[in-house]
């Protein structure tokens, strides 16, 4: 009897899972952090991407990268008061040494407290500028400030694109996104029924757009409501796309990791 052909690639339903957003560098994950990422390699999602939040974190940060793990660096606009006067001086530092896949998280955020937002303004063109010299695309953050980060994206046409985390904003500000080079990140929030702006988005956009992100140990998907949020659940976001854009979930898990490797310059990976 003729030995079985080796199939010359990975069915798509076996294809990797990244998670293009989680924190795993932080503290919450101190204790268990190698069974966290051994739950989320059984589910599949085998490649992480960590942004930053502080200079503080760095340290750990970048101890943590390894090949599947990936780093971004950044200072977050919600801990704007508390970065030091020179922290983009020293992130540039940092940026150069330790070269990240990307500048994240940076943005804007309108419900933080009214009196940050002109020195978040000055720290987002900062690293807008940075990222630009750095040649880094961007993880962005914004609640409620689509139109003030899209206008300063096109006055300065930065032209190396990113992904909007957590993306809550409209279908006509996600194709201005998609229009300059960016990916929409989807999490949590796109499996719960009330979320109907979101889900609208996620089932509208081209599936160029879109990738996967658990922000982890934040926004939890339905079913998880209070608990610390792990990698090891995209599989129910996947599933709550699979059926807001009547694809398989196969092709779900297929077009996110590509279209996160080409958003991030990754490099395609041996299927495991
Ligand atoms: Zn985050």
């Amino acid at each position: 009897m003729a030995r079985a052909v080796m199939p010359l690639s990975v069915p798509p339903a076996l294809r990797t899972m990244i998670d293009t957003h989680c924190h795993l560098d932080q503290p919450v994950f101190a204790t268990d952090r190698e069974a966290v990422l051994a739950r989320s390699r059984q589910a599949g999602v085998r490649e992480w991407v960590v942004p930053a939040i502080r200079l503080e974190d760095f340290p750990n940060l970048v101890a943590l990268r390894a090949p599947s793990l990936h780093i971004a660096l950044g200072l977050h606009p919600l801990f704007t008061p508390s970065h030091p006067a020179d922290g983009v001086a020293r992130l540039a530092q940092w940026v150069e040494r330790c070269r990240p896949i990307a500048m994240g998280e940076i943005g804007l955020d309108a419900l933080a407290s009214h009196a940050t937002q002109p020195l978040q303004q000055a720290l987002f063109d900062a690293q807008l500028d940075l990222a630009r010299q750095m040649r880094l695309p961007l993880l962005l953050h914004v609640r409620k400030a689509h139109d003030a980060v899209l206008a300063r994206l096109r006055q300065t046409a930065f032209p190396y694109g990113g992904i909007v985390h957590a993306f809550s904003g409209s279908l006509q500000q996600a194709h201005s996104y998609i229009r300059m080079g960016f990916c929409l990140g989807m999490g949590g929030v796109v499996t719960h029924a009330q979320a109907v702006r979101v889900r609208h988005v996620a089932g509208a956009v081209p599936a160029s757009s879109l990738v996967l992100e658990s922000d982890a140990p934040d926004l939890p998907p339905s079913g998880h409501r209070g608990e610390r949020n792990e990698p090891c659940h995209l599989p129910l976001v996947v599933q709550a796309l699979s059926a807001l854009r009547q694809s398989s979930p196969a092709e779900i898990q297929s077009i996110t990791s590509h279209n996160a490797r080409l958003v991030l310059g990754l490099p395609e990976k041996d299927q495991n």
